[in-house]
């Protein structure tokens, strides 16, 4: 291995236990799996597909998936796998085959497949294939017992949980509250219809296309209507056009950016309203402006916490479970985790990102003290 290389695999005492490079002549196939931190269970996180991907990717998101799984209080260690490969591949199947055939030794014990960027459904059906049974992989399709958990909103589901604990806290009660969902995909649909549910005023929702704002609340059944049907939201009849980036700044009580990473930053923080802001898309609020809304006493639920939804779905998608059971399970784990989080906040003084951060290392040092590894490493 290059220097580079080498360099890139330092390690701490939580990790990572394995690194593999896989690589096979016969189709071209080259990947790599790192297996970070198995003390709670065997590792789990998606595989991507990837041109330029690197093993230092890889590597940063095993480690996250070691604190997100262990901040979702899931019994799964953390792990990371890639294929280096254009996901339009004509090869496609071929490369996901043969990476799966070159871990066959580790897949289920110590890994188990999943999903991440350029890979489908599809794709974990074809690796149950070569390896020959379901507990291989999870983000099957149902037929093969999978739980179909961006289709089910399994993940808005658990966000809207995550507020419900949050809006108790700040004594606003989530029926009849203002809500606002920036990005309207797998995450942002499952906000608002959810929020609907529970009798909260969707005010502005908004996609690449639009942003759409109604001070009365808008008709979500509609949108979530024409959305499914045409891929976007022009075609709505409700609510007001308004600019993209205002809908962050409105009058709500409840902010949800479900889109992208870095929308809310020290640019734009002083103009948040809501008292409650929930990250539905994944470090969609910069650490520096959630300390800034940290010092007006708004409740920020960090990504890790609010969207656990998915990786709480495929864990109970590996354990032969339901989709009633997945949400079930959301709800529970994802409500507990927030207040947990929050106490852990009044008693530190810490922002919830750190404390989340903090209440994920105790578990997973914890597993680690109880097996006896936490001394031996250190
Ligand atoms: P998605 O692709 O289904 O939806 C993204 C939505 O954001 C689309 O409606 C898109 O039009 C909209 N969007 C893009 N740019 C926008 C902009 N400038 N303004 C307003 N809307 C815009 O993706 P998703 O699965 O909903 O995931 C969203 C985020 O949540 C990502 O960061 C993802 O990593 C994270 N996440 C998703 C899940 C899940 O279960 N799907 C789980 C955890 C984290």
């Amino acid at each position: 291995m290059s220097n580079l290389v080498l360099n890139e695999l330092r390690n701490d005492p939580f990790g990572p236990e394995k690194v593999l490079m896989v690589t096979d002549p016969r189709t071209g196939m080259r990947g790599y799996l790192v297996i970070d931190n198995t003390a709670r269970g065997v590792g789990k996180g998606g595989v991507r597909m990837q041109p330029d991907l690197t093993l230092k990717e890889i590597l940063r998101l095993a480690r996250t998936m070691t604190w997100k799984n262990a901040a979702a209080d899931l019994p799964l260690g953390g792990a990371k796998g890639g294929i280096v490969a254009d996901p339009h591949d004509p090869n496609r199947e071929a490369l996901i085959r043969s990476y799966a055939r070159s871990l066959r030794s580790l897949i289920p014990d110590e890994y188990v497949f999943g999903l991440d960027m350029g890979l489908t459904e599809n794709d974990a059906a074809l690796v149950v294939d070569e390896l020959g049974k379901p507990a291989v992989a999870t983000g099957k399709p149902a037929c093969l017992g999978g739980i179909p958990y961006d289709e089910l909103m399994i993940t808005g589901y658990g966000v809207v949980e995550s507020i419900e604990v949050a809006c108790q806290l700040v004594d606003i009660e989530l029926e009849g509250a203002r809500v606002v969902v920036q990005g309207f995909g797998a995450v942002g649909r499952g906000v608002a219809h959810f929020c609907h549910k529970k009798g909260a005023l969707v005010v502005a929702v908004s996609d690449s296309k639009k942003v759409l704002w109604d001070p009365e609340g808008l008709d979500v059944e509609h949108l979530l209507q024409v959305k499914r049907a045409t891929g976007s939201l022009q075609g709505a009849r409700c609510g007001r056009p308004i600019p993209h980036g205002e809908e962050l700044l409105l009058e709500a009580e409840v902010l949800v950016p479900a889109a992208r990473g870095d929308v809310i930053t020290l640019e734009n923080v002083h103009g948040v309203k809501a008292k409650v802001v929930a990250e539905g898309a994944n470090c969609a609020v910069t650490v520096e402006a959630q300390r800034e809304l940290h010092k007006r006493g708004v409740y920020l639920i960090p990504d890790f916490i609010a969207n656990a939804g998915g990786v709480i779905a495929a864990y109970i998608e590996m354990v032969n479970g339901t989709p009633s059971q997945a949400f079930e399970y959301t709800r529970d784990k994802v409500r507990k985790n927030t207040l947990e989080m929050f106490q852990i906040c009044q008693r530190t003084g810490l922002i919830p990102r750190e404390a989340a951060m903090k209440m994920a290392r105790e578990r997973v040092i914890e597993a680690m003290v109880a097996k006896g590894s936490w001394k031996e490493r250190r």
